[in-house]
């Protein structure tokens, strides 16, 4: 398939909406994305035409449903590059996956006095897990700083492990500042001293092409919904040799072998990790969602996202006291700044009036407002169908937002 935005927009129903008689421009794609059509007929369809609980039926239905499951869990697979399909656990998304990690990866393997890095553009979901872990284990917590560009600091993670550092945690790309951080460099640092690292791909997975196995990352999670997949749904990746010496992480069916009262046994990879019934449903959406920006190309779309951001930039630029938070040389397509002392909430309800749909507040990542000294950003995010003509609608409604305020 070519890459004609228009083409794409016909495929999301939800882009016609008016708001306030003004055509929708939906900025927000960091927070979540749109679901295009044969996503949500997947979903219809599913239910539909093969409802029936996964695994455990001998019947006709059951037996359909689990193999879509299963063929989901493949294309998951294929789409990271994981070596093997019983390397991915479907998760709620990627906080929980985080969660899954910091709790059976703190149980089996973290004791007073270790320790976890992480880095200062975390999202609060890999960092709260990690503080839990503290709470509970006596783990402390070690972070790599960020410079006034919003780059992460890499030189100074040599420092900062120790033999006492149990596991690196790092987003692949900062929702906040859009950086993106070279997460491959990461864990050859962190591997050269036997450390895992677990790698964030929530903001990296729907916008270039991921190969777990390139990076080398230990544990690579994602979200389905902000890559135009249901919510509820997401992925844990972790290699073989790590998940099997893992603990579950909730017990429940699926997940065991045999239950008695003396002695229970658990199940295989992944089902060890996946107790109750499953999310089937959210898990065959998520993978048409994935064929949907295969067809696409995920080289078309990191080069129109980047086209986007490169545009948005230099028109926003022109805007009069306009600051930047996060100005990497490698970012991804979104933009997080402020115009004057104008507040974030202020500007994005004038934008909303406006049709424009942006994000405004800590984007739940408060050590990075703590570094810039600010409460908040407004945060503009790119998707697939986002276009040159929408980022003019953008810029013409921050610059009325600031003219109205300078008066
Ligand atoms: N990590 C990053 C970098 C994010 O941007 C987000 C969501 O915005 C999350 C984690 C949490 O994702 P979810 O709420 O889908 O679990």
């Amino acid at each position: 398939m070519g890459f004609n935005p228009e083409d794409i927009r016909a495929d999301f129903p939800i882009l016609q909406t008016k708001v306030y008689g003004k055509p929708l421009v939906y900025l927000d794609n960091a927070a979540t994305t749109q679901k295009p059509k044969s996503v949500v007929d997947t979903i219809c369809g599913n239910y539909y035409a093969q409802n029936a609980n996964i695994h455990r039926g001998v019947h006709f239905l059951s037996q359909r449903a689990t193999e879509a499951h299963e063929e989901a869990r493949k294309t998951v697979q294929k789409f990271l590059n994981a070596k093997s399909a019983r390397e991915v656990i479907f998760t709620r998304g990627t906080t929980e996956a985080v969660n899954l990690v910091a709790s059976s990866f703190g149980k089996a393997f973290c004791k007073e006095g270790d320790e976890i890095v992480v880095s200062q553009m975390e999202h609060h979901s890999n960092i709260v897990p990690w503080q839990i872990l503290q709470s509970d284990r006596g783990v402390s917590l070690k972070v790599i700083p960020f410079d006034e560009k919003g780059v992460l600091q890499v030189d100074k993670l040599n420092d900062l492990l120790t033999e006492r550092t149990k596991l690196v945690a790092v987003a692949h790309v900062s929702n906040t500042l859009g950086t993106v951080n070279p997460v491959k460099e990461i864990v050859r640092m962190a591997h050269e001293r036997g450390i895992p690292v677990l790698v964030d791909g929530a903001q990296s997975v729907p916008h270039m092409k991921v190969d777990v196995q390139d990076i080398d990352a230990d544990f690579y999670v994602f979200s389905g919904h902000k890559i135009y997949g249901p919510t509820g749904i997401g992925a844990l990746y972790g290699k073989e040799e790590w998940l099997d010496k893992l603990p579950p992480y909730q017990g429940g069916g699926e997940m065991i072998k045999n239950v008695s009262f003396e002695k229970t046994t658990f199940n295989e990879l992944p089902f060890k990790f996946e107790a109750g019934t499953p999310d089937y449903i959210g898990s065959t959406a998520l993978a048409e969602a994935i064929r949907y920006v295969e067809a696409i190309g995920m080289d078309n779309i990191a080069r129109h996202e980047q086209a986007l951001l490169k545009y948005a930039t230099e028109k926003l630029s022109q805007i009069e006291n306009i600051r930047f938070i996060g100005e990497a040389e490698n970012k991804s397509g979104l933009v997080s700044f402020l115009v004057g002392d104008i507040h974030p909430y202020d500007l994005g309800a004038i934008l909303d009036k406006l049709g424009i749909a942006v994000r405004t507040g800590h984007h739940c990542a408060e050590p990075v407002m703590k570094a810039f000294g600010i409460e908040g950003t407004v945060r503009a995010s790119f998707g697939i169908y986002n276009t040159l003509e929408e980022i003019d609608i953008l810029a013409a409604g921050v610059e009325r937002a600031a003219r109205m305020f300078r008066r």
